[in-house]
């Protein structure tokens, strides 16, 4: 994969008034020329207004902001993936994101964005929630706004990453398989404690936990921890083409995702019969409080590549605050509470052995999704999950 290394980034705007602007490039941006780009700004929420008529024309030759209010990361996170595009379509020269998050104290958060082919790529950044609602009131009040933006980076030749495996076999049913994961990349700001390295964590260590009590469950229980999700799935999606073979052999898939706060219980994407044996499992977990749960059309970030296909569950948190700290340098090992870690270790061992334990097979089905037939719905999940967790 194409691998960047961010260099000097930096915002000033000239007028109305000099001041300093924190920015922060995007995955996959291009680097401004090294002199920078220095050009006039205007403000958008979202991009029902850049194509407005009279916005749409004034947007040749200056730099796009957009101001759009978080209302959920899914539903906010398309601004980020294809703002650049939208505004280049329109012959801007640059762009800049307001920081997808519902709390900002100055933080800037990055993540994955994508051009379009045939459309020209142009240099893409994030900057606080602050200052995309100033330079919104500058522009309501009729003033000139002038930027000087400087993103720099390195470009380097594609190099290979891997997926990172671990298992305990089967006793009795070793071909089947019940796995527990996260992804192990990371943004280079912050260290990824949150995304993703607590649901990596657990992940591990459910096995070490198994091992330690000298349990083997009658199917093969694994970990895997997915390289390169965030620029795209990419760990997982070359998982299912090298595993095809065996993917009927997969009775159960768990990715931890969104954090591991207080443990809560279990979602899935499971279908009717599969949600009840998990709401029994999960009857065991009353010890720490984590018997919830709740049931989706698919569940997590690499494992999504997977709805209708093969029953998958993710870890049910107390994680309503994650994305205040989401891809941003805030990201750091203080977030991380060693009891939720304890908990969220003994969900996931719990329910990966006791699935892969059970006398019969796991239900494979699904919830009814009968709109839209299985290949469209998964394409359309994929992209959905692609954007909204990367
Ligand atoms: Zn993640």
């Amino acid at each position: 994969m194409l691998l960047l290394i961010r260099g000097e980034e930096s915002a000033e705007l000239l007028e109305p008034r000099k001041t300093k602007i924190g920015v922060l490039g995007l995955g996959s941006s291009i680097p401004t020329p090294p002199e920078g780009i220095q050009a006039e700004l205007i403000v958008v929420r979202t991009f029902d207004e850049l194509n407005e008529p009279a916005v749409s024309a004034a947007v040749r030759g200056k730099i796009v902001v957009f101001n759009n209010d978080y209302i959920t990361y899914g539903k906010s996170v398309i601004y980020r993936n294809q703002g650049a595009t939208k505004a280049a379509k329109l012959g801007a020269v640059a762009a800049l994101i307001r920081s997808v998050t519902p709390y900002s104290m100055y933080t800037l958060h990055t993540g994955q964005q994508s051009y379009q082919k045939g459309v020209k790529n142009i240099p893409v950044a994030s900057i606080t929630v602050e200052d995309a609602r100033m330079l919104q009131r500058y522009q309501d009040k009729g003033a000139k706004m002038v930027l000087k933006l400087h993103l720099h980076s390195e470009t380097f030749p594609d190099t290979t990453s891997r997926n990172v495996v671990a298992e305990i076999k089967g006793s009795q049913k070793p071909e089947k398989v019940v796995i527990v994961s996260g992804h192990i990349d990371s943004w280079d700001v912050g260290v990824g404690a949150l995304d993703d390295g607590c649901g990596a964590f657990i992940s591990w260590y459910a096995l070490a936990l198994l091992k330690s009590l000298n349990l083997q469950a009658k199917r093969t229980v694994r970990a895997v921890l997915w390289t390169a999700e965030e620029p795209g799935l990419k760990g997982v999606i070359e998982y299912d083409r090298a595993h095809k073979h065996e993917l009927e052999n997969f009775t159960f898939i768990m990715e931890s995702d969104e954090g591991v706060f207080t443990p809560l219980g279990i979602e899935y994407a499971a279908g009717k019969k599969g949600g009840c044996v998990i709401k029994e499992i999960v009857k065991l977990l009353a010890p720490i409080n984590a018997t919830y749960t709740k049931s989706y059309d698919s569940v997590s970030s690499d494992i999504t590549i997977w709805a209708q296909q093969i029953p998958t569950g993710s870890l049910y948190n107390k994680n309503e605050n994650y994305f205040w700290w989401h891809h941003s340098a805030a990201d750091r090992l203080d977030l991380i509470v060693p009891d939720n870690l304890d908990k969220g270790t003994a969900v996931w061992a719990s329910v990966a052995y006791i699935i892969a334990d059970l006398k019969d097979e796991f239900p494979r089905e699904f919830n009814d999704i009968s709109t839209l037939s299985n290949v469209k719905l998964i394409e359309k999940l994929k992209e959905t999950f692609k954007q909204k967790y990367t």
